[in-house]
C-alpha cells in the first residue's frame, strides 16, 4: 500500500503529539510543524497527500495557510479550531478547506474525516486514460464535446448549466459558496446577483431529473456535488 503522508501544523505540542501517534498507529506518515512558515516550507519540500491544519498558530494563522496552499495546489485541507461559529466554517470554506473539525475531538474522529476526504474525487471519476469524460451510473458528461448523457439520451442544457455542471463534476464533494460558483463559472471578479446562481442550479437539477439530487444545497453556505445520496 502506498504510504500517505500527512503535514500537520499545530502549535500545541501535547495535541500534535497525540494526533501523530493516533495518525502513525493507523499507518499514515506524519510529517509536524509547529507554526505556518514552517508548515509552507514542508508543504513546498515534500510530496503532502493531505494536511491538518489549525486556525490559532503564532505567526501566519490557518486561514492564511490555507489560502496560500490554495494557490497552487488542491491538496485536501482539514482545519482544526477551537471556535465553532458558523462564520468561521463559512470563511474556511471559502478561502478552500475541505473539512472542519472543532476541538476537542476525538483522534477517531479526525480520521474518519481524513478518509472520506481522501476518497473524495475517486467516486466520480476520468473513464480509463480520458480525463475529459466523468460518469456517475447512467449520467456520462463529456467536457470536450459538451454533452451530457442520462442512460444514453442526450440531455439537453443552456451553455451555462452545462459549465456550472462540468464545474462541479471536476470538484465533486466540495462546498462552492454562490460567490465563488459566480467567480468560477460566470467570471464575476465579485458582486453579482446570487439569484443568477440559484436560477441555474433550479435548471440544472431540473435537466437531470433522476440525478437532481446530486447537486446539493448546503444551507448558510452555498452548493455541492454530492453523490453519495444516490447510494
Ligand atoms: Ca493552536
Amino acid at each position: 500500500m502506498q504510504s500517505i503522508n500527512v503535514l500537520l501544523i499545530e502549535d500545541e505540542t501535547r495535541i500534535r503529539e497525540m494526533i501523530k501517534d493516533y495518525l502513525e498507529n493507523e499507518g499514515f506518515q506524519v510529517l509536524e510543524a509547529e507554526n505556518g512558515s514552517v508548515g509552507l516550507e514542508k508543504f513546498k519540500a515534500s510530496e503532502i497527500s493531505i494536511i491538518i491544519l489549525d486556525v490559532m498558530l503564532p505567526g501566519i494563522d490557518g486561514w492564511t495557510v490555507c489560502k496560500e496552499i490554495r494557490k497552487n495546489s488542491n491538496v485536501p485541507i482539514i482545519m482544526l479550531t477551537a471556535r465553532s461559529e458558523e462564520y468561521d466554517k463559512l470563511f474556511g470554506f471559502e478561502l478552500g478547506a475541505d473539512d472542519y473539525l472543532t476541538k476537542p475531538f476525538s483522534p477517531k474522529e479526525l480520521v474518519a474525516r481524513m478518509k472520506a476526504v481522501l476518497k473524495r474525487g475517486k467516486e466520480i471519476g476520468g473513464i480509463g486514460n480520458n480525463p475529459s469524460i466523468f460518469e456517475y451510473r447512467d449520467l456520462l458528461v463529456n467536457l470536450d464535446s459538451r454533452k451530457v448523457t442520462l442512460s444514453g439520451e442526450t440531455v439537453a442544457m443552456t451553455p451555462k448549466e452545462f459549465e456550472l455542471l462540468s464545474f462541479l463534476v471536476r470538484h465533486p464533494e466540495k462546498v462552492f459558496t454562490r460567490e465563488q460558483l459566480l467567480n468560477k463559472v460566470w467570471g464575476y471578479e465579485f458582486g453579482g446577483d446570487y439569484r443568477t446562481v440559484d436560477t441555474h442550479i433550479k435548471m440544472l437539477r431540473e435537466s437531470l431529473k433522476g440525478y437532481r439530487n446530486i447537486i446539493v444545497t448546503v444551507w448558510g453556505v452555498g452548493y455541492k456535488l454530492e453523490v453519495e445520496v444516490l447510494k
